[in-house]
């Protein structure tokens, strides 16, 4: 019986589509071996893929197995993810391997709320994660994920980051007032996140998530020039006045050279608490005008649920309050999406390098 042909093989595997990111698996594929029949393919999705890794390998395994001679298929699926490039030059921050920015072109969107349940569904998937909550005028994920106490600090002045639901969590909410931040005039605000940035000690994060304050002005520019970010995601509803927003949103993006992941709109229908129905009370399509017009990806559409808003108001993001529910697992899907198309972008190779000291 003849042997499936490697070459053929590994051709046919690079081009197949990885429905996460929307494009081939390309060099994810990294190695097929074929031996007596049996073939071995090892892939390094470099994203986290908990939740759909076993469709992935059922994917890869029947595509093998529409060629002739192979009698058995084993598939490793890897998912390291590793630190991808930042824009500028920006040093990356220590602890670091990604900073995804989650923006919105006004306020009251759902930013914060999807921040929160993004970064809880990026470790559901299997990544480790923190949240940086930077909107200093209005800090929300205190309340979001149920932080409380003041954050501990080592003997050199690091801060320590909280825990809340199996991730790391660091907001200007905890370490000062409310009052005492909005006096603060543009500079000392991006001074005081920038500070909170870089003394944080964050514990190998493979991504931070960072909730920015809304909009597109002094504050949300400075930030998006100065933090090293990795890619970006903007929030938004589907009404015309809202996708304005949007589009000053990856304006500033673009001229700052931060890649956007996509767009994620929220509350695009309102599901009945009553009766489940499901009504488009803002319009139909908004996320999906702005992707097509701005060539971004839609990354996911979520519903304007009673539940979605009350359990994030009072410490238990959907995602950590019900992990198996249409809310949790829309986010675990538009984070997959989010993380897969940074797994596409080019790797930081601004490499650190260790000091050398020459003694005699
Ligand atoms: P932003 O950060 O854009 O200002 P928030 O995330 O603070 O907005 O959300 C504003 C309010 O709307 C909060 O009370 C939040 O719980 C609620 N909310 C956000 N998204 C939804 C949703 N999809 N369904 C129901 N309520 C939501």
């Amino acid at each position: 019986m003849s042997q499936p042909n490697r070459d053929a093989l590994l051709d046919a595997l690079r081009a197949l589509d990885d429905p996460e990111s929307g494009a081939p698996f390309g060099d994810a594929i990294r190695a097929v071996a074929v031996r007596d029949g049996k073939v071995a393919v090892d892939v390094e999705l470099g994203y986290p893929a908990r939740g759909v890794a076993d469709s992935l390998v059922r994917r890869i395994e029947s595509l093998v197995r529409g060629f002739d001679g192979v009698d058995a298929v084993t598939v490793d699926l890897g998912s390291r993810i590793r630190a991808h490039a930042v824009q500028g030059g920006l040093k990356p921050l220590d602890g670091v391997r990604n900073v995804i920015a989650v923006a919105s072109g006004k306020g009251g969107v759902g930013k914060s709320t999807v921040a929160a349940n993004l970064a809880l569904a990026l470790a559901a998937e299997g990544a480790r994660v923190g949240i940086l909550d930077a909107d200093i005028y209005g800090p929300s994920q205190p309340r979001m994920l149920g932080l409380s106490g003041k954050p501990g600090t080592t003997e050199n002045r690091r801060i320590l980051p909280l825990q809340a639901h199996g991730i790391q969590a660091m907001s200007i909410g905890v370490l000062v007032s409310v009052d005492q931040a909005m006096i603060w005039r543009g500079p000392m605000a991006t001074q005081a996140l920038q500070q909170m940035l870089s003394e944080t000690l964050w514990d190998d994060l493979d991504y931070l998530v960072i909730d920015l304050p809304p909009g597109t002005g002094d504050v949300q520019l400075t930030l998006a020039q100065r933090i090293p970010v990795a890619g970006s995601l903007v929030v938004t509803t589907p009404q015309d006045v809202a996708l304005d927003d949007v589009r000053r949103a990856v304006a500033m993006f673009r001229k700052v050279k931060v890649p956007v992941l996509g767009v994620i709109e929220n509350m695009s229908t309102h599901v009945c608490s009553n009766c489940g129905a499901e009504e488009p009370i803002f319009g139909r399509g908004g996320g999906a005008r702005i992707a097509e017009e701005t060539g971004l990806a839609l990354l996911g559409e979520l519903p304007l649920d009673a539940a979605l808003g009350r359990s994030t108001d009072v410490g238990r993001p959907s995602v950590a309050d019900d992990p198996d529910g249409d809310a949790a697992l829309r986010f675990r899907a538009i984070a997959r999406r989010a993380a897969a198309r940074l797994a596409r972008q080019d790797l930081n190779t601004a490499i650190r390098m260790p000091k050398i000291s020459i003694t005699d």
